[in-house]
């Protein structure tokens, strides 16, 4: 089982890591996640072309019914575990997959480190990029309310956590 870097989640929103979280962001994001029933998921074809680059440079997809069940404990819909390797649902949406691809950018420009502060960074870097690429790929109006609350959700965790250090 592949673990590092020890990046947990991504479309973070339904990850158990955060469940404990009694702000109003988090309270939004649970409610949320119910409304994902409608995902607009896209097909194989749609993936390959968006991954080809990644695969190119040797980045492999984890994605199977083992995958799956490693998401679902994890409570995420997809994962990056390391430069080389996203996991991903059978049928992942167009953001998750976008997301997943700019973290594997931002790993192998060595902005992501063991620290918090360098992951929620990097995971408020990664929602303002998909925001900024939203008529580009044509991103479903609800992908994007999801982006636009993970974005808020991502600056508060940094604001608690710059607080906590000095
Ligand atoms: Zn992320």
């Amino acid at each position: 089982m592949p673990t590092l870097p020890a990046h947990p989640n991504c479309r973070c929103a339904l990850s158990a890591y955060w469940k404990d979280e009694k702000s109003n962001v988090e309270v939004a994001r649970l409610k949320r996640k119910k409304n994902t029933e409608k995902r607009v998921t896209i097909n194989k074809e749609k993936q390959r072309k968006l991954i080809a680059e990644f695969r190119k440079n040797g980045g492999k997809v984890w994605q199977d019914a083992e995958a799956e069940a490693y998401l679902k404990k994890k409570g995420a819909n997809a994962i990056v575990l390391s430069e080389d390797l996203i996991a991903l649902k059978n049928k992942p949406t167009i953001s998750e997959v976008l997301e997943e691809l700019y973290h594997v950018k931002q790993f192998r420009d060595g902005k992501i480190d063991l620290t918090n502060v360098s992951r929620y960074k990097a995971e408020i870097e990664a929602q303002n990029y998909l925001l900024s690429v939203k008529n580009l790929y044509n991103i479903p109006k609800e992908e994007i309310l999801e982006t636009k609350a993970n974005l808020q959700y991502w600056k508060e965790r940094l604001k608690n956590e710059k607080n906590r250090n000095y």
